[in-house]
């Protein structure tokens, strides 16, 4: 019995037995996707906080 599952995303044929429901690219892009959102989530908090960190220290600074 030959299992022929193809891509959810692409319809590219997958591997006999392949454990995924997306080919190995579509994986990938999803993956490059997540990734670009951590960082720019953590980039955009990175943002705000160190211009926070600034204002406090300028206003530290001046005694
Ligand atoms: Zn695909």
């Amino acid at each position: 019995m030959t299992n022929n599952a193809s891509c959810k995303k692409c319809n590219r044929n997958l591997p006999t037995n392949y454990k995924y429901k997306k080919c190995e690219s579509c994986r990938n892009i999803k993956i490059e996707n997540t990734k670009k959102v951590v960082v720019g989530t953590v980039g955009a908090f990175g943002v705000i906080s160190s211009l926070a960190a600034t204002i406090n220290l300028g206003g530290k600074n001046k005694k």
